[in-house]
């Protein structure tokens, strides 16, 4: 096992935009990168290229030292110990479990003792020893998963690919499949790439999230340095919750900003310093009498907490969390404790 590296990966299916652009990343091995981004984005296409199934067009992908493809060459995917797991995990309806997980080493050729071991070790590692003997119809759609990880995980492949596995589950389903998928990857110690366009199921389970728009990365980074410390309007609207705001920053404003220098942004209005943008995050807006004269605009019942959308005097619209209901229409003066230039 070694790193897999994409190196300048690009891929175009035809004259228009390519579909990937210039993508670079390096993924530890036995790491967990999700590949983040709206549908379109390209994330399915880097995956394909990754498991062997599209050709780059431009740039290389490496398995340690190892030259897995580039526009010139390429190593087939039998040939690249790589296991992929779609979103439709199509399991045979007439084999057992225990067959279901085991058919990718019958491909293979292997048999008796070896087998049975295999895929004993592998029905243990997604939790389904007990039903082994049972057909994907007797089985929970979160158990059917856990049979096409098993599959995947049978063949002891240095790379897994998951292409939106949860996207056809429902929510509660989606949480208790986020924990197998954690189990998952601590057990089989395989480098892992998760595709997603969910933004907090990428946070809460790789250890690095790569953020792509448009064929190209945008940023990669830990989900709690993503969270804190996005680069740009387009990470910082999709990852977790906030209001980006346009406003005019002196010249020498640092990238984390205190109230005593956002006070002075939001009440000096002077129009000789550039624009920019702001993120603001609900759990650092603070009712506070002396602060900024907000609206309530909505109001929506959490459980917890309210979560309230805010107007600001020029008309922008900040989000914050009150314990408290407030009346829509009504005044709800804000202290932003921090906020963070985009
Ligand atoms: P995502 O998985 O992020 O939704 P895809 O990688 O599937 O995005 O697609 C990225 C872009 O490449 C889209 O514009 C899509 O239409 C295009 N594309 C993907 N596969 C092909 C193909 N085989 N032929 C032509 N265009 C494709
Ligand atoms: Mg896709």
């Amino acid at each position: 096992m070694a790193k897999l590296i994409l190196n300048r990966l690009s891929k175009s299916f035809g004259d228009g935009k390519p579909a990937v652009d210039d993508v670079s990343v390096t993924i530890r091995e036995g790491g967990f990168l999700a590949l983040l981004g709206p549908s379109g984005c390209g994330k399915t296409t880097v995956l394909r290229m990754i498991a062997g199934f599209e050709q780059p067009t431009d740039g290389a992908i490496l398995l340690g030292e190892r030259v897995l493809a580039d526009a010139g060459s390429m190593v087939p995917p039998e040939r690249r110990n790589m296991a992929m797991v779609f979103q439709s995990y199509a399991l045979w309806p007439h084999m057992t479990v225990a067959e279901n997980a085991g058919y990718p080493l019958k491909v293979r050729g292997i048999s008796g003792e070896r087998y049975r071991r295999k895929v004993a070790d592998a029905l243990a590692t997604v939790r389904l020893e007990s039903y082994a003997e049972r057909r994907p119809s007797e089985l929970s759609g979160g158990q059917r998963q856990r049979v096409a990880l098993a599959r995947c995980l049978v063949t002891e492949p240095d790379v897994v690919l998951l292409d939106e596995p949860l996207a056809n589950l429902d929510r509660h389903l989606r949480q208790e499949m986020e924990e197998t998928f954690r189990e998952f990857h601590a057990m089989s110690g395989a480098t892992m790439v998760y595709v997603t366009h969910d933004q907090s199921e990428a946070m809460a389970l790789a250890t690095d999230v790569a953020v792509m728009s448009e064929g190209k990365l945008l940023q990669i980074a830990p989900p709690a340095e993503l969270y804190a410390r996005p680069e740009g309007k387009l990470v910082g609207g999709l990852v977790g919750q906030g209001a980006i705001l346009s406003v005019s920053l002196p010249d020498n404003a640092p990238r984390s900003m205190e109230w005593s220098q956002l006070q002075q942004v939001f009440t000096e209005t002077d129009s000789t310093s550039a624009i920019g943008d702001i993120l603001v995050r609900p759990q650092d807006v603070i009712h506070d009498a002396d602060g900024i004269p907000c609206r309530v605009a909505t109001i929506l019942y959490e459980g917890e907490r309210y979560a309230l959308r805010l107007t600001l005097p020029d008309g922008q619209v900040l989000r914050a969390y009150s314990r408290e209901p407030a009346a829509i229409g009504s005044l709800f003066p804000v202290v932003i404790r921090s906020a963070w230039r985009l």
